[in-house]
């Protein structure tokens, strides 16, 4: 491949289907995490812009938008996913630069996955029927949807454009209409979407994009704003409880997908060849930045020593480095804070006795950008923080099990519950084991496989809700019970 020139673009907020500045001119920087070099100039919105955009969302929930009959919706959505296809390479490099993930990886999941998230909802809301109860001779009783209203979209960093389109197909195919607000660190995906979005006919006023930061930014001032009616977050669990306060007073629908710290399994009549291709990717694709990555590695004792060989030899051989490289495997760290907050669990491990078998440190030669090799650790103690708390970086803990029972307990031993991953040839054992390990998303003998059919989501902190087919829809639509007498 040949190394693809890139233009960043400056970002400004999209509002009621015109791109604005704040009122008060403000910007902040955004920064590439590859070359700790300045991208752009971003605008910084507050209070006052998420007021017009609130504005201007009302009134098309009401209006442009509340007109287009299902068969519109729909091909509306179908003609985003196409436009999407359409640049892809471009929001691929613009992604990569954002990010700081390789090009690759962006222009073969993010980006098509984006259009497929519209491709999808394009259809599924064209499938759907309702519920209706006959009740003998006296009533037909049936449920009657209708949008949620204004919905709230709350975006992290990490997959922008992915998770994004993931919330915002859904909820435009049931006829909302939406506020977002994309990451500070990664605002250009979203904002080229909207050049999309109009251009695919959306009315005025249906989607807006508000820039910014958190509590006391544009972020806070979506979650308490008494005229958005829903509020769809991804992001940390203590952003999840902020967020949570501040729509208390009006009462706000909640779906959160927050944190995991997601329990990899291998029992030893695993095939290990297929365990270390998946627990590569499951270790450290997007370098180690995605919710779902199996970050608490367990492994029953007779495989372990042979895990640990090839596992150890196979990331060695991960090149970190250029997102735009074609060899690259793992690219930079978000952003400063980040590799700092990372950087300090390597600290921690340290000091809690782990033995590092490979990484730990910035790779050499690249003296610029937040990079960290691919790092493994034995011998960490469980109430070690870097095994249970959520590193989101290219870390992972490899930890021996001698019993089933052992390895269920301490795979649920975590205030996290987003997915799990379960290695074995033994099918009784791989339902057992699933039924009892307390995540919402479990994976057995592969990793990541996704059907946008099936409910997405954790439980106990990493989430409230589920997402997927029936389970977006439901949330944003509101059912009305009508029972007719007969
Ligand atoms: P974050 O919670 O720091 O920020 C997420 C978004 O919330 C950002 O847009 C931020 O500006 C905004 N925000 C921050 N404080 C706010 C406040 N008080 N009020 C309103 N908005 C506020 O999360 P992050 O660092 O961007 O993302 C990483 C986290 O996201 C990790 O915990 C990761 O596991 C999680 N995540 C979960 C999923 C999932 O599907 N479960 C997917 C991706 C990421």
């Amino acid at each position: 491949m040949v190394q693809i020139k890139t233009k960043a673009i400056d970002c400004q907020h999209f509002i009621n289907g015109q791109f604005v500045s704040s009122h008060n001119n403000k910007t902040f920087n955004n920064i590439n995490p590859a070359t700790e070099e300045e991208l752009g100039v971003v605008a910084e919105g507050g209070k006052q812009e998420v007021d017009y955009a609130v504005a201007a969302a009302k009134r098309a929930l009401d209006g442009a938008w509340s007109t287009k009959t299902l068969q519109e919706r729909s091909q509306i959505l179908r003609k985003i996913g196409d436009l999407i296809l359409e640049r892809q390479e471009e929001l691929a490099r613009l992604e990569s630069l954002d990010t700081g993930k390789p090009f690759s990886l962006a222009n073969s999941i993010d980006i098509p996955r984006a259009a497929y998230n519209f491709h999808f909802f394009a259809d599924y809301i064209t499938s759907i029927g309702t519920e209706a109860y006959q009740q003998d001779d006296q009533a037909l009783h049936y449920a009657y949807r209708r949008p949620v209203g204004v919905v709230g979209i709350i975006k992290p960093w990490n997959l922008p454009l992915l998770l994004l389109t993931w919330k915002l197909a859904p909820c435009l195919g049931m006829g909302n209409t939406a506020v977002i607000k994309p990451a500070e660190w990664t605002p250009m995906t979203a904002t080229v979407l909207m050049e999309i979005i109009k251009e695919a006919g959306v009315p005025d006023g249906v989607v807006n994009l508000v820039h910014g930061f958190g509590s006391d930014s544009a972020g806070g001032a979506i979650a308490e704003h008494p005229n958005i009616d829903a509020i769809s977050f991804i992001g940390e669990p203590g952003t999840g409880t902020s967020i949570m306060k501040a729509a208390s007073d009006s009462l706000k629908k909640l779906s959160y997908e927050l944190g995991g710290k997601n329990p990899n399994i291998i029992f030893a009549d695993a095939d290990m060849d297929e365990v270390i291709d998946t627990t590569i990717r499951s270790s450290f694709i997007n370098q180690g930045e995605v919710c779902l990555c199996g970050s608490r590695i367990y492994v029953e004792r007779p495989a372990y020593d042979e895990f640990l060989e090839k596992f150890v030899a196979r990331t060695k051989e991960l090149i970190v480095g250029d997102p735009f490289k074609d060899e690259t495997n793992v690219g930079a760290l978000i952003s400063k804070e980040h590799y700092d907050r990372v950087n300090s669990y390597i600290d921690i491990a340290r000091e809690d006795g782990g033995t590092f078998l490979t990484g730990g440190k910035r790779p050499e030669g690249l003296e610029k950008g937040y990079y960290l090799e691919p790092t493994i650790i034995t011998g960490l103690d469980r109430n070690s923080r870097c095994v249970s708390e959520e590193i989101f970086g290219p870390v992972v803990t490899v930890v021996p099990f001698d019993m089933e029972e052992e390895v269920i307990m301490q795979a649920n031993d975590t205030h996290y519950g987003l997915s799990a991953t379960i290695w074995t040839n033994d099918l009784k054992r791989g339902h057992r084991v699933a039924h009892q390990i307390e995540a919402g998303i479990i994976w057995v003998n592969t990793w990541f496989l996704r059907d946008l059919r099936t409910p997405f989501g954790g439980m106990k902190h990493s989430g409230i809700g589920r997402t997927g087919g029936m389970h977006s829809l439901d949330f944003y639509t509101e059912l009305s019970n009508i029972t007719i007498k007969l």
